[in-house]
């Protein structure tokens, strides 16, 4: 992806340093069950407003911990600034897509943050996996994260990380058009599994934002690279509901799913990079067998 000469989004708020989690309980996970952790939830956990409510937390005292300087490294600087660059490209795109339909985009915010932090949904850690909190409109990601893509799930590479930030403003969009609201409020006089399902129509719909998004950002940039598409249609397959179930060991149970299967992330992914438009994604009037 070609980002040269962008500009990078104000909306971010760097926490990384200070507040980590250092003296909380919770790293006893060890990295290899964190890195499940984080893949499961970030795929698997369905609404990040339950996700959060469930008490990912436990490291409260965090904010009242003396800052601790944190230095970078220039791979952490440059993933630093290529994120800024792609929450400021999503915002243009959707500022415009938003315009274009008489409506006023929003811009979320974005916190970046190490190990653990504060948010509107609750305590934030980076088991959590990159997340939206519709309280108080921000997106949430660890960089680390994005290691954790490539390392584990065979999922690297710059567009893939950009699709990953575009979901989670993708479900900016849709908290903006009252979409999360209505699953939410739908959600709560649902059974276990028609909730679940909703949840899955919910997160296709942010692939499918994330594609219409990838579709204005070449189209205005001209940015992407061969392969580029393919990385996040790869990393789209990667975080499928049965992927993870089964690279958990676990078999698969369709009735759990939050997220959707591989086949259709990476269908409605592909689906908004080709229409390009807001309204084309309506994930809830679809059958839900033929999602
Ligand atoms: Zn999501």
């Amino acid at each position: 992806m070609r980002l040269d000469g962008r500009r990078e989004s104000t909306n971010v708020e760097d926490r990384r340093s200070g507040g980590g989690m250092s003296g909380g309980g919770k790293a006893s996970l060890g990295i290899g069950g964190m890195i499940i952790v984080a893949l499961l939830t970030w795929v698997m956990g369905g609404n990040p407003l339950e996700v959060l409510q469930g008490g990912v937390g436990g490291g409260e005292a965090d904010d009242a911990s003396p800052q601790k300087e944190y230095v970078q490294s220039e791979e952490e600087a440059a993933l630093f600034s290529f994120t800024k660059k792609v929450f400021a490209s999503t915002e243009d795109v959707w500022t415009e897509l938003f315009k274009a339909e008489g409506l006023e985009y929003t811009q979320p915010k974005m916190v970046i943050y190490r190990n653990s932090t504060r948010s509107g949904c609750g305590q934030a850690s980076s088991s959590t996996g990159p997340f939206y909190c519709p309280a108080d409109q921000t997106v949430y990601i660890d960089l680390s994260f994005f290691d954790e893509m490539e390392r584990s799930l065979g999922a690297g590479g710059d567009f893939a990380y950009a699709y990953v930030i575009a979901h989670e403003v993708g479900h900016h969009v849709q908290y903006l058009l009252g979409n999360i609201e209505r699953v939410n409020r739908e959600t709560a006089r649902l059974g276990k599994k028609e909730g679940n399902r909703l949840s899955v129509r919910l997160e296709l719909q942010a692939d499918y934002l994330a594609g219409v998004w990838a579709n204005h950002e070449n189209e205005r940039w001209k940015s992407l690279q061969d392969g580029d598409l393919e990385e996040a249609i790869n990393a789209a397959s990667q975080v499928g509901d049965d992927r993870l179930q089964k690279a958990a060991g676990g078999s698969v149970v369709p009735d759990a799913f939050t997220h959707g299967t591989s086949a259709q992330r990476m269908r409605w992914l592909k689906r908004g990079y080709q229409s390009g438009k807001l309204r084309g994604g309506d994930t809830f009037s679809v059958p839900y067998d033929e999602l």
